[in-house]
């Protein structure tokens, strides 16, 4: 093995992450990298990191690849009444899982001010719309406008080559992908499956919401899902009643249901029952307490 490979290995297995918290750091560490010929991963998220993050962080972690990891609670995706000043912040646990992890070279954990800089109200806006409007986007209004204005804004600081999200926020990856080849960005976008806890809960922040009693109940919305998607497996195309039935039994184990829908996979389009070939996803939403949870399966 060259003393080159060998450093390479060295360099894939275990990295310390530098905490940054301005554009300009950024940009220098980009620019020193980008020197040396290594590309780029970016993994954006607000923190309080779980493994569902960390493993986005390590299937982009390849060799002559720098992963940088953004942590930032962006206000402008959450609507009024929402839970942004809940939020959990935890910058020093989440360096710590991620120092631990060895999968991600820069943290950058910035300011309001630093990704607005002419504040909230005067910032400028990207916007996708008609599926920014629909499932999640009904029932929070402006949020997927603030997702599209944070990851335009966080895409043009890191300037990466990969983008890496999870398919646990399905109807975001849609949107990120339509917007990317819309605005043409020059990105490439990967997505990571959804990391559950042992009993099919996907991991959420937003898990830490529930008591011990919603927490054990919580499980349902996956288990639901999972029905519908064995139905639609089996050949069922009743999506409505499939959809239906669904957001009765999450009714029944304590839910308040948003919605469960299946849609054509590819864009989150109505799903064309007639269409044998479609490839689809079963897509729900419900409120669990204060805590409102999303999940997703692949049929
Ligand atoms: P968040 O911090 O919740 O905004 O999420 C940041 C990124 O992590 C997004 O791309 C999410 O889709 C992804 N993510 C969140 N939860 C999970 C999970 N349980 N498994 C895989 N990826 C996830």
């Amino acid at each position: 093995m060259s003393r080159s490979g060998d450093s390479l290995r060295t360099k894939a297995a275990a990295r310390s992450p530098r905490t940054v918290r301005t554009v300009r750091a950024v940009r220098e560490a980009i620019s020193e990298w980008r020197a040396a010929g290594e590309s780029i991963a970016f993994v954006p998220t607000m923190g309080n990191l779980h493994a569902g993050h960390l493993s986005l962080a390590r299937l982009v972690a390849e060799p002559r690849t720098r992963v940088v990891m953004s942590i930032f609670v962006n206000p402008t995706q959450f609507g009024p009444g929402e839970d942004f000043a809940a939020y959990p912040r935890t910058l020093t646990e989440d360096t710590a899982l991620v120092t631990a992890a060895g999968t991600v070279d820069l943290l950058f954990a910035p300011e309001a001010a630093d990704i607005y800089p002419f504040g909230l109200n005067s910032a400028a806006r990207v916007s996708v719309p008609e599926l920014g409007r629909e499932l999640d986007g009904a029932s929070r209004p402006g949020h997927f406008d603030g997702v599209a204005s944070v990851v335009t804004r966080l895409l043009n600081i890191v300037t990466p080559d990969v983008l890496m999200l999870g398919q646990k926020d399905y109807q975001q990856f849609i949107l990120m992908q339509r917007m990317i080849a819309d605005l043409h960005l020059p990105v490439v976008l990967r997505m990571g499956p959804t990391h559950r806890e042992p009993d099919g809960l996907a991991m959420s922040s937003r898990n830490r919401y529930l008591d011990a009693d919603q927490r054990a109940r919580a499980p349902a919305l996956q288990a639901a899902l999972a029905r519908v998607r064995d139905a639609v497996r089996g050949g069922a195309t009743n999506f409505a009643d499939l959809g239906a039935a669904a957001k009765q039994d999450l009714e029944s184990a304590g839910f308040k249901p948003d919605y469960v829908e299946v849609r054509r996979a590819a864009d989150l389009a109505a799903s064309n029952a007639a269409d044998g070939r479609e490839a689809r996803v079963v897509i729900g939403a419900a409120w669990l307490g204060r805590a409102r949870l999303i999940d997703n399966l692949l049929v």
